[in-house]
């Protein structure tokens, strides 16, 4: 079975890198810092490398130890969190591959099965509900700051317990860190509500270019390198302008293209019936079935067209 695996495996290494994906959001910073922090309390020694992410999630425990590059030049086990594609490890697929063993831990219904223990729960709602299971099974006590990381990676992929792949465990689990102390309210608001100037800059260019396609199902935006320079954008200053565009009356799929040095990152959401994971999938991407992504290099009116196709497909 592959969590008997999984905690044989981790018993046995001797050092352990922890890896997530690029442009890395709440679900997997925090699911990243809480297997950290695991792996600290049973006396791991464990290396966080993870790239470039939002200074919003600085305030969590552990951050200070992240780092840009390992310090080994093999490790004994890679563990790869909310990660469904090798590919999206990035510049970091030499730490996973050269490892010993190498684990992952995820909850992408597309993901690739590209580890030799694969733990994938497509059906939470969150990498960091998974590692629940998976952090009491390795007998590991959930301190206040291990749950302070959960709770962030709940939070941003529930859209603040508001999507409907929210479970009974999802309550319960917050329920039983109020009990233990966590400000559940402060974390929400760190990482759902307030918005970096950037960001709210980013969506008044996202509002303006917003264009209404199919009578109103489909919407499309975008923004350019020059934009996002413009306004001085950080890494995540994203995050959340495509639930603008789906958040609208009437409206099924939301397009958002976000130009970068590798061509334009597609963000789709749907509301109800679309499966943009299905949709992304077609361009080497995937997801989830209500919010996907992919990398298309191409131009932005030829990225246009072609998603756009692709996504006519599915309206009916
Ligand atoms: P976002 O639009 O927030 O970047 O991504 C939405 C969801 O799709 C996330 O769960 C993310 O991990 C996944 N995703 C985004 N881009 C890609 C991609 O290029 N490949 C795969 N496999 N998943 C992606
Ligand atoms: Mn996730």
């Amino acid at each position: 079975m592959t969590i008997d695996n999984i905690i044989e495996e981790i018993e046995k290494a001797e050092n352990i890198a922890i890896l997530t994906h690029e442009s890395p959001d709440g679900d997997a910073i925090g699911s990243s810092l809480a297997m950290y922090l695991a792996l600290k309390q049973i006396g791991k020694k464990t290396d966080i490398i993870i790239p470039e992410y939002s200074k919003a999630f600085s305030f969590l425990p552990g951050s200070e130890d992240i780092k840009k590059q390992g310090e080994e030049e093999q490790y004994d086990l890679t563990i790869a969190l909310d990660c469904g594609d090798i590919k999206r490890l990035n510049g970091y697929v030499n730490y996973f591959e050269s490892a010993k063993v190498r684990i992952s831990i995820d909850h992408h219904g597309s993901n690739t099965m590209f580890a030799d223990y694969n733990f994938v729960d497509p059906a939470s709602p969150a990498c960091a509900q998974v590692l629940i299971f998976i952090l009491e099974t390795m007998k590991v006590t959930i301190t206040k700051e291990i749950g302070m990381c959960l709770l962030t990676g709940i939070i941003t992929d529930t859209g603040g317990f508001k999507y409907p792949g929210v479970t009974v465990e999802t309550f319960e689990f917050t329920a039983g860190l109020l009990g233990k102390g966590v400000n559940v309210s402060d974390i929400y608001k760190r990482v759902l509500q307030i918005k970096s100037k950037a960001t709210f800059e980013l969506s008044r260019i996202y509002n303006n270019r917003l264009e209404f396609l199919e009578e109103g199902r489909v919407t499309f935006s975008y923004i350019t390198l020059e934009d996002q320079k413009k306004v001085d954008a950080k890494e995540g200053d994203h995050e959340g302008l495509v639930n603008i565009g789906k958040d609208i009356e009437g409206v099924e799929v939301s397009i958002f293209l976000r130009e970068t040095e590798k061509g334009f990152k597609v963000s789709m959401r749907s509301e109800d019936t679309v499966n943009v994971s299905d949709v992304c999938s077609v361009f080497g991407g995937g997801g989830h079935p209500r919010a996907a992504g992919c990398l298309i290099s191409l131009s932005l009116e030829q990225v246009r067209e072609k998603i756009l196709n692709e996504v006519k497909r599915y309206i009916k």
